[in-house]
């Protein structure tokens, strides 16, 4: 692995050996030796993904293996973090139109709605309340005069039976007086 990586390097590229500055070809490559090769796998590098925000410090050995899971690795599709469940590679991300997004946005404007319109059912009820109140006092009202007209009624009765037994009485009279004037002209004649 680290012979191709070695390999490509040379290729794109003019190097020049660090000791005696000869051209290096990618022919003259030869595998390291087993030694070199586990003292280079021990070394600790950043990860590929560094200028993309991965602060990763990993062996050479298991840097293959962090790069392939890497989560800044910008080909790497990752979850949506709005939470709509869409798979993104970073670029997908920038041009990514949430759907989750502008579903939270329209609850968002429904529990503003809503509570408005508790509000306006909070002021109704409170109107309605006075409206019940003030009909409870006019009901007590007409509770009032219903017991008064009673009390008129039954005073009422008891003079109408007042006024008939005078009536009788009055009728006794007159027939009593009758009968005296009829003996008083019959005394009178008769003397
Ligand atoms: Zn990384
Ligand atoms: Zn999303």
């Amino acid at each position: 692995m680290t012979i191709t990586i070695f390999r490509n390097f040379v290729d794109n590229r003019q190097t020049t050996c660090p000791i005696d500055r000869n051209e290096i070809k990618s022919d003259d490559l030869k595998p390291a030796s087993r030694l070199l090769n586990s003292f280079l796998n021990r070394l600790n590098i950043r990860c590929d993904f560094n200028e993309f925000g991965c602060n990763s410090i990993i062996t050479l050995e298991s840097l293959s293996a962090h790069v392939s899971q890497c989560n800044y690795n910008p080909e790497k599709a990752l979850p949506c973090e709005k939470g709509c469940g869409i798979l993104l590679t970073v670029k997908q991300k920038s041009g990514h139109n949430c759907v989750l997004e502008d579903i939270l946005v329209t609850i968002d404007n429904q529990n503003e709605r809503i509570a408005n319109l508790e509000k306006i059912l909070e002021k109704n009820n409170a109107f309605i309340h006075q409206r019940l109140e003030a009909l409870e006092k006019k009901n007590d009202s007409f509770k009032q005069l219903e017991i008064k007209y009673k009390l008129l009624e039954n005073k009422y009765e008891r003079l109408a039976s007042c006024v008939s037994q005078l009536t009788l009485n009055s009728s006794g009279l007159n027939t009593g007086i009758l009968a005296l004037e009829e003996n008083q002209s019959l005394s009178t004649s008769n003397g």
